[in-house]
């Protein structure tokens, strides 16, 4: 099932749209975003709340 996560939703002036093939794949992929389009840095994404906050965006992919 196709997952999807709109990188605006995190709060980002973004329109990337970060997409995946599970749930996991998406918040690994929107991870490697964040750090190299919005200078998170690699303690920051992995930050339980980010995470929490990451998952609960990802919806099916329309
Ligand atoms: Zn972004």
């Amino acid at each position: 099932m196709p997952m999807e996560m709109n990188c605006r939703d995190l709060g980002f002036d973004c329109d990337g749209v970060v997409t995946g093939e599970s749930s996991e794949d998406v918040l690994s992929q929107a991870a490697a975003h964040a750090q190299s389009v919005h200078a998170m840095t690699p303690e920051q994404v992995s930050d339980p709340s980010f995470v929490d906050q990451a998952r609960s965006l990802i919806h099916e992919k329309a």
